[in-house]
């Protein structure tokens, strides 16, 4: 008796329409499979199908599992970029969803004082996407100055007359050059590598040659940025551009609260680091 793999999956079995003839199988967030199949199929046919997939299924699960292990913040996690850190606590004192910020902009940091249920698995979605909104917030404040030195750097280099830089939020887009040369670059690659950020700048930087994605464009940008291509590619990685944890056990708070000094002073990271690697 093999195993039944539609338990060992938690798979979901479902009777497509009428007329269907065909079987698919996809994955849901949960950890759950759902098959569908033509009513009526056999059982033994069902798990020869699984079976044949077991391997990809063990792999979308790995997957889906180290992902949700990256978006979880722990209790004291400190989360640090080149501009900006964040500390997070649980404080028994607050009721969920309430939180208490102290801030010392002085020293770039903040301490996030958090009802204790933000640490349940089922809010870590949200205290991730709480807190990268803040910390972005705040990259924008303290790293755009930085961004726009590179970009003009670049410009220098290469000689190129752009009318402007500028630095936005946006979901989707890293970059764009408007016709009449005016640049625009994504805060949120204040999250990503130098090298990466400096492949966005190149991009654009090439949009005043040429505004499509031709392949004398390209050829055009290797020569501004060697390698373009691969660092196109490492882009398609979104976490490239979202904060990235490193949870670390409960320690010292990196400030006091009411101004007293400072314990540890906080650090840029390497510039090689991460997905731009
Ligand atoms: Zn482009």
């Amino acid at each position: 008796m093999t195993t039944d793999l539609k338990r060992s999956f938690d798979v979901e079995i479902v009777a497509s329409r009428a007329r269907a003839r065909s079987a698919s199988l996809r994955y849901t967030p949960g950890g759950k499979f759902v098959l569908s199949v033509p009513a009526g199929t056999p059982e033994k046919w069902v798990q020869e199908f699984l079976l044949a997939r077991r391997g990809w299924m063990e792999k979308t699960l790995q997957k889906a599992e180290r992902l949700a292990g990256l978006r979880r913040i722990t209790e004291g996690a400190v989360i640090e970029t080149g501009y900006y850190s964040l500390q997070v606590f649980a404080d028994a004192n607050l009721r969920y969803p309430q939180y208490r910020v102290v801030r010392d902009n002085k020293e770039r940091n903040s301490i996030f004082h958090l009802a204790p249920e933000f640490f349940l698995a089922e809010n870590a979605e949200k205290l991730y996407l709480h807190l990268e909104k803040y910390l972005l917030s705040q990259l924008v404040k303290f790293g755009s100055a930085a961004l726009l030195e590179r970009a003009r750097y670049w410009a220098d280099l290469h000689k190129i007359e752009v009318k402007d830089f500028f630095v936005r939020v946006q979901k989707s887009r890293l970059g764009y050059c408007t016709f009449d040369d005016r640049i625009m670059l994504n805060g949120r690659l204040l999250f990503a590598s130098q090298r990466l950020q400096d492949y966005v700048i190149c991009h654009e930087l090439a949009h005043t040659k040429h505004k499509n994605h031709s392949k004398r464009f390209w050829a055009y940008l290797e020569k501004l940025f060697p390698g373009a291509k691969a660092a196109d590619k490492l882009l398609r990685d979104s976490a490239a551009y979202s904060m990235r944890t490193s949870p670390r056990p409960a320690a010292t708070p990196l400030l006091k609260e009411r101004g007293s000094r400072r314990r540890n002073s906080v650090s840029r990271p390497s510039s090689g680091e991460g997905a731009g690697g």
